[in-house]
Order: structure tokens, then C-alpha cells, then sequence
């Protein structure tokens, strides 16, 4: 038996959840373009979406946010931080963007935790929909997830005729479901898509023997570090902070950051230790299939959402660099050429 929610059963839902309180957070169409949003209402949804443009890593992470604002005031010092302090559904997630969630997780709730993340995350229930379509430079089965996986989600639906069929994938999760009010029903599920394979197997290792070869520079050529692939991703989290004054009061700004940006490693003085097209190029990779899995001890830090392959205007796409270096390194490596 599964629990099936009819498209009108899911919108009620939704709906209940919003009127207790909760800020639902969902693929919306904004101007034409997949995003996601906080719905005035379950109806804005775009319950098709593919996976969106730029991903649900801004929900918990947002694009810039005060963290606190300091103010001298009567010979005292104020301190406010801004905290969050609701309960947040992000419905739509698909399999990809769980994954991109529980990679933002590992180094903002590895102690020192982030404060801001983690309330937010803490408050946050992940309802997720199991892929019945991918796009084509989706390679999520490469990675360490599928199209129907319920790993790191609390909820997970799967479309089939008329509605979803709903199971829970934590207790947070039961609880949520507690007012869906879901039948019973003997409901096949549907065959996920199948998806090209990509060679991520021993990548990091690859990765270290190709460190210092002239792949990079060649790539990094085409290169506008425009920093588009860093902010659809969602699994970068690279910030800045800084400090705004405003009369006797200091407000610090978090903001998100691209290592493909220029000047992002410039120091007082001028010098940029990453100052050349290559370095700034190998960073990003190095940072998904080498420093991510070597410092965590886990996955590469790649959600195979293809976003990235989207959206780079000068068409470097992250699927033929780890072929590459597959390719570099099985005719290379070995041998101990550069
Ligand atoms: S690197 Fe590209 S494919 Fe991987 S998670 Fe980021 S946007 Fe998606
Ligand atoms: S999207 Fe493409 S051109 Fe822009 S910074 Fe990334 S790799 Fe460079």
C-alpha cells in the first residue's frame, strides 16, 4: 500500500502548512524563469519545474544577509543579531538538490557551526519530488544520488496519474505529513530516467596527479569570470563579509563570493595568490573533487544538477573536464608526464 495525495489533496497541504505559519519556499515562475520563492499561496507553485535555474541554496543561505548590527548609543553598545526565528517548508527539491542541501550542510554545521545556517536549516522541512524527466545535462547517477533517491529529505513525492504517491523519509517528516491526510492506495511506481555515467570514480586522486598540468590554463582561456557557475550552483558556498557604518551604528553583511571572481585572493598590498586564469579555474574544480572529499572525508561536492553546464556563456562544462581528466590521466599518470 502507499499513501497517495491527489494535485488538489497536495495544494490543501501546502496551504494548511502556510496558514500555521510556515513560509513555504517552491519552484515558482518568475518572469518566465524557474525560481525559487517564498508562494503567497500553494496555486504559484510550478509543480512541473524541472531543476530550477539558480538553486534552493539561497532559502538557506541567502544571496546577502546581516548577520548583526552593533550601535553606540548613550555611552552603551547595542548588539542585535539577526536571527530567524519561523519554521520554512522547501517543497520541490528534487534528488540533486537534497544532495546540494546535505553538501552545504558538512562545513556550515561542522563545529564552529555557522549560527545563521543552522537556525535556518534546523527550522527548515525538506519536501522533496522524485524525477520523472531530466534534462539533458543532468548527471546526478555519477554522483552520489538518483532521480528517486529520499536520502536527505524529509518528505519524498513521486508524480504518478492524478497526484503523488507521499512516504515520509524522517520523523520530522511524519510529523509534517500528521495534516495531509493522504489514502491508501496500491500504486505502481514509476521507472526512473536513466542517465549518462560519468568516470567519478577515484577523481580525487586524479585530481592530485593532475594538479600541475597545463589542462587548466588551457581551459581557464575561454574563462570571462563572469562567476555565473558558482552562483547557480548549489553546493558553493563561498562568502564575503564586511562591515557597513552608518552614524554611531555597524551593520556586517554576509554575501555570497565566487573564487572565480577577480580579486577574490588579492591581499592588502596587491598580491593575488591565485593570481593567474589557471589557478583561479583549477580552484573551483579542486575545491568539488579534491579539497571537499579529502577535508570531509566524503563525497565529491557535486550535486550533478548541470547548472553550471547551462549557464556558462563560454560553454566549459564540468561533465567533459571529469572525462578529461579521466582520459589525461589513464595516458599520462601513469607514465609521469606533465
Ligand atoms: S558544479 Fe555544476 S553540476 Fe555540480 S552541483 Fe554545481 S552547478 Fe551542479
Ligand atoms: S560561468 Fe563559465 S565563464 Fe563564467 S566564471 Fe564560470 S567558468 Fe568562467
Amino acid at each position: 500500500m502507499s499513501r497517495f495525495l491527489s494535485r488538489e489533496a497536495l495544494l490543501a497541504w501546502l496551504d494548511g502548512l502556510r496558514e500555521g505559519g510556515a513560509v513555504v519556499m517552491a519552484p515558482t515562475l518568475v518572469e518566465g524563469v524557474s525560481l525559487y520563492r517564498q508562494v503567497p499561496s500553494a496555486g504559484e507553485i510550478n509543480l512541473d519545474a524541472l531543476v530550477t535555474v539558480t538553486s534552493p541554496k539561497e532559502c538557506l543561505f541567502p544571496t546577502s544577509r546581516t548577520v548583526f548590527i552593533v550601535e553606540r548609543k548613550d555611552g552603551k553598545v547595542d548588539l542585535r543579531v539577526n536571527t530567524f526565528d519561523g519554521q520554512a517548508v522547501l517543497f520541490g527539491l528534487h534528488p540533486c538538490d537534497a544532495l546540494g542541501v546535505h553538501l552545504m550542510d558538512v562545513p556550515f554545521l561542522a563545529e564552529p557551526a555557522d549560527g545563521g545556517y543552522r537556525e535556518r536549516r534546523e527550522r527548515t522541512a525538506l519536501v522533496g519530488l522524485s524525477c520523472i524527466r531530466c534534462r539533458p545535462e543532468c548527471f546526478c547517477t555519477s554522483v552520489s544520488t538518483s532521480p528517486n533517491d529520499p536520502t536527505h529529505l524529509d518528505v519524498m513525492l513521486t508524480p504518478v496519474e492524478g497526484g503523488y504517491v507521499v512516504a515520509a523519509a524522517s520523523d520530522k517528516g511524519e510529523a509534517l505529513l500528521a495534516s495531509a491526510k493522504p489514502e491508501e492506495r496500491v500504486l505502481p511506481l514509476p521507472e526512473p530516467p536513466e542517465l549518462e555515467k560519468l568516470p567519478t570514480e577515484d577523481l580525487p586522486r586524479l585530481f592530485r596527479a593532475l594538479y600541475d598540468d597545463g589542462y587548466w590554463g588551457r581551459l581557464a582561456d575561454r574563462c570571462i569570470h563572469c562567476n555565473v557557475c558558482s552562483y547557480v550552483c548549489p553546493t558553493c558556498y563561498c562568502f564575503d563579509m564586511r562591515d557597513y557604518s552608518k552614524g554611531n551604528s555597524v551593520e556586517r553583511v554576509q554575501s555570497w563570493e565566487s573564487c572565480q571572481a577577480a580579486g577574490f585572493t588579492r591581499l592588502a598590498g596587491g598580491h593575488d595568490t591565485r593570481g593567474s586564469k589557471a589557478a583561479k579555474m583549477r580552484q573551483r574544480f579542486a575545491h568539488k573533487f579534491l579539497y571537499f572529499p579529502e577535508a570531509f572525508d566524503g563525497p565529491l561536492s557535486c550535486s550533478g544538477c548541470g547548472r553550471c553546464v547551462r549557464a556558462c556563456p563560454v560553454n566549459i562544462d564540468i561533465r567533459e573536464i571529469i572525462t578529461d581528466l579521466k582520459k589525461i590521466g589513464v595516458s599520462s599518470v601513469g607514465s609521469g608526464e606533465k
